[in-house]
């Protein structure tokens, strides 16, 4: 009896093509739910709290050699934290920048930013515009759920309600491109 024949080994290998840029690594909040900022590990303490132009640089770099290297049309990247709005707008400005001049004539840029929102004005959706960053907020809930989770007594601020600001700017720059999202975690108490 002859034996089957064994189809052709598939690489299990694909090309990255998003990746999560730390840009500030302290937040606004203190959610009771987070793992990074409330649980045992404070090892973040004594990390730098922004993101340096020397590192801003050495990710750039590295992700366009990437796409070049892989051929891929489009690569996204995700400004994230800890709370990314913690970053001067220059900084955001020079992140920004960066990943445009490394991967242009290389492939498109997806630019993103994921922020609970707390700082979110006018200036940061005009500086999101001007560099076509898409705009993700995380919202853990409303006012009601909020509150008994976030200790509003240490930061003066929850999500959504606690950004007085927020429905004005959403109003404002229509075109920022903005995304809600709820996190999962208030409705599930
Ligand atoms: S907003 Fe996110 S990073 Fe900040 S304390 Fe809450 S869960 Fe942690």
């Amino acid at each position: 009896m002859t034996r089957p024949a064994v189809p052709p080994r598939q690489s299990a290998l694909v090309p990255l093509s998003q990746f999560v840029l730390k840009v500030h690594s302290r937040c606004d909040l203190a959610c009771d739910h987070c793992y990074v900022y409330e649980a045992a590990d404070q090892s973040w303490r004594g990390r730098p709290a922004a993101i340096s132009d020397e590192v801003i640089s050495q990710a750039a770099r590295p992700i366009a050699e990437h796409a070049a290297a892989h051929g891929l049309s489009t690569v996204q990247v995700v400004l994230h934290g800890g709370e990314p709005l913690l970053a001067d707008r220059a900084r955001l400005r020079r992140v920004a920048a960066e990943l445009h001049a490394a991967l242009r004539g290389v492939c498109h840029l997806d630019l993103r930013i994921h922020t609970n929102g707390v700082l979110l004005n006018e200036d940061f959706c005009g500086l999101f515009a001007e560099h076509g960053i898409k705009v993700g907020i995380s919202i853990d809930g409303d006012r009601a759920a909020a509150l008994p989770r976030t200790p509003e007594a240490r930061t003066g601020r929850i999500t959504l309600s606690r950004s007085p600001t927020m429905p004005s700017v959403l109003d404002a720059e229509p075109g920022a491109g903005i995304a809600v999202a709820h996190c999962a975690s208030s409705l599930s108490r």
